[in-house]
């Protein structure tokens, strides 16, 4: 059982070896709160969320640590720009911080809908505000540092590895073709670690450090709570792709310029994005979807989940309600087929919990062999699109007993998260009133009779009217089954 992860740096599918024996130290960078988070967004957390099961499924202890951007954030993540957090809160008519509680509370009941395991560390940065100025006195000590026209700027030209993650060339840092962005800049791609009140005069939130009154740069915060949280050196760093070419590389430039150490982290992830059919999904442009329009759009936050595992999370995802549709009709026969194998067990037996004595007692079955299939895709850099293909092959094969067929998928959606054993309980769950079962059991014979009498229109309507009660047909070789799904 080992893990191979694809390396940003480097580019290379890589065997994961943690720096501790059994322990795993994750950093994801987060959401910056001055909107809600969109459907691109989540697919990062998606991921994230999807590493982490995996290695604690493997057995490894992973301490998943998750910033909070609500300050410092620029609409150009190389300085330029406005602050989003103040522009947000000015539009609102609200403070920063009012901003910021309110759009971390949004994320995070978007993260809950999607299934996503909360982080073991939350860390807002405004609350560290220390750790940061802490950090870049270190930076500074070793001469990494220039100050002009009152912010605080990272030389790049004393880290001779800059670039080394995103492969930037010498000659294209060379190229000024940003030097009139910020005239106080040597080097076009030297960034600020502090920002005094030169930047915006109306700075909402300000604090007192060396470098006189201001604010940090936005790439600092994740390298002053990472080192916090997860050490010196950690394993693994993730984000979307667009971090590399900056925020990733100047986090590196910094934390290893203030601890003199290489590498900083041994593993670089990124997820790809989530595009629209009309281009490019982005949070700072207005137009985008969030996770609720989805549910008003009738879909469940479950469905979305089950679209994004569709995707290798290396590959561009393009979006689109039709693909969605897919993902809502598939996830929704997966639950048909755990409730087919769950009625297969007795209406009254437990559902079989994926204990891992249980699971591996597995490895004689047909069973078995689908999940050594998952777990090989799994750990084939988290392939979970070949995931789901194993997940449905064990449901559909007619020589797994209902038994091992649910206590396979229950074990692969640890990983998965699809949630299929909670589903399949709350449709047990639902008992029908015994008038209200012979009444659906009457329309289900006239809708038949009228079949038989190709009289489809009407069919087609009892089966309207059964939807509206909340009961699902599904027309099989041996007869109309019935179900009830609210
Ligand atoms: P932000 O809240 O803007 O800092 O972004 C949160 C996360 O979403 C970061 O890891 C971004 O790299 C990622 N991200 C932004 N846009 C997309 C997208 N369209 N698809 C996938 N990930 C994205
Ligand atoms: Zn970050």
């Amino acid at each position: 059982m080992s893990l191979t992860l694809f390396n940003t740096l480097g580019r290379e599918l890589r065997v994961f070896k943690p720096i501790t024996a059994g322990k795993v130290g994750f950093y994801g960078c987060g959401p910056t709160v001055y909107n809600y988070a969109h459907i691109g967004n989540l697919r990062a957390y998606v991921l994230h969320d999807v590493l982490v099961r995996t290695l604690r499924r493997m057995g490894f202890e992973v301490t998943h640590v998750m910033n909070i951007t609500d300050v410092g954030h620029l609409s150009g993540d190389n300085d330029d720009g406005d602050d989003k957090m103040v522009k947000s809160a000015q539009e609102r008519g609200k403070s920063v911080l009012e901003v910021a509680e309110f759009y971390a509370r949004a994320f995070f009941n978007d993260t809950r809908r999607l299934n996503i395991t909360p982080p073991t560390v939350i860390c807002r940065a405004t609350e560290h505000i220390g750790d940061m100025i802490a950090l870049i006195k270190k930076i500074e000590g070793q001469g990494f540092t220039y100050s002009a026209g009152g912010n605080l700027y990272f030389d790049i030209t004393k880290f001779p590895r800059y670039g080394e993650l995103a492969r930037l060339r010498l000659e294209d840092l060379k190229a000024g073709a940003r030097i009139g962005v910020d005239e106080n800049k040597r080097n076009p791609h030297d960034f600020v670690l502090w920002f005094t009140k030169s930047k915006f005069e109306n700075q909402a939130l300000v604090w007192e450090s060396p470098w006189g009154t201001g604010y940090p740069g936005w790439h600092i915060e994740c390298s002053a709570m990472s080192i916090k949280y997860l050490g010196e050196t950690f394993d693994i760093h993730a984000g979307g792709i667009d971090h590399v070419a900056i925020h990733h590389t100047n986090e590196i430039a910094q934390s290893e310029a203030a601890m003199g150490r290489h590498p900083w982290v041994n593993y670089w992830v990124h997820n790809e994005f989530l595009v629209l059919d009309r281009g490019k999904m982005s949070k700072s442009s207005g137009g985008f979807l969030t996770l609720q329009s989805l549910v008003d759009a009738g879909y469940d936050p479950l469905d979305y989940r089950y679209f994004l595992l569709g995707g290798h999370y290396r590959s561009q995802l393009q979006f689109s309600y039709q693909a969605l549709e897919s993902a809502q009709n598939a996830r929704k026969s997966l639950i048909d087929r755990i409730m087919d194998k769950a009625s297969a067990l007795g209406p009254a037996a437990a559902l079989p919990e994926p204990e891992p004595s249980a699971v591996s007692a597995l490895s004689q079955s047909k069973a078995g062999s689908y999940l050594d299939a998952f777990n090989k895709a799994m750990e084939d850099d988290l392939s979970t699109p070949r995931g789901l293909a194993e997940l449905w092959g064990l449901l559909r094969d007619p020589e797994t007993s209902p038994q091992n067929a649910l206590l396979g998928a229950f074990d692969m959606d640890r990983v998965l998260g699809l949630n299929l054993a909670a589903e399949a309980e709350r449709r047990r769950s639902i008992s029908v009133p015994p008038e209200l079962k012979g009444e659906i059991e009457r329309l289900v014979a006239a809708r038949a009779e009228a079949k038989r009498a190709k009289n489809f229109a009407e069919a087609d309507r009892i089966r309207q009217t059964l939807r509206d009660k909340g009961v699902a047909l599904e027309d099989r070789p041996g007869g109309t089954v019935w179900r009830c799904e609210r």
